[in-house]
């Protein structure tokens, strides 16, 4: 079976926002790289112990920019227009090969 991330999820006009805690590690890279400031910390926490993220939504123009820069895909973010931004890609952690 499976496995169901569960999803705090947040919508506006234009889109929905949804972040994973159980996949978030709270490193604040989608709060520095938002073009309009609007993820903050959250309540809710993340997997480790580290606040996970929230979108004051009203304000989400849903670029996909978070989505995009998530290094462990903790974000989705889904347009009401369809066009959705590219999935995001869970980076890998092999050592490079000499
Ligand atoms: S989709 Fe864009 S505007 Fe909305 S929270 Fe993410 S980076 Fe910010
Ligand atoms: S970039 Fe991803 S892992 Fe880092 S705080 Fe944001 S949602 Fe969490």
């Amino acid at each position: 079976m499976d496995k169901q991330w569960k999803a705090n999820v947040y919508e506006n006009n234009r889109g929905v926002f949804a972040v994973f805690p159980e996949l978030c590690k709270g490193c604040g890279l989608c709060i520095e790289k938002c073009p309009t400031h609007v993820i903050e910390w959250s309540q809710d926490l993340a997997f480790n112990g580290y606040p996970t993220v929230e979108p004051r939504i009203e304000g989400c123009i849903v670029c996909g920019t978070c989505q995009t820069v998530c290094p462990d895909a903790a974000i989705a973010i889904y347009r009401h227009d369809g066009k959705n931004p590219p999935a995001a890609e869970p980076r890998t952690t092999a050592a490079p090969s000499r």
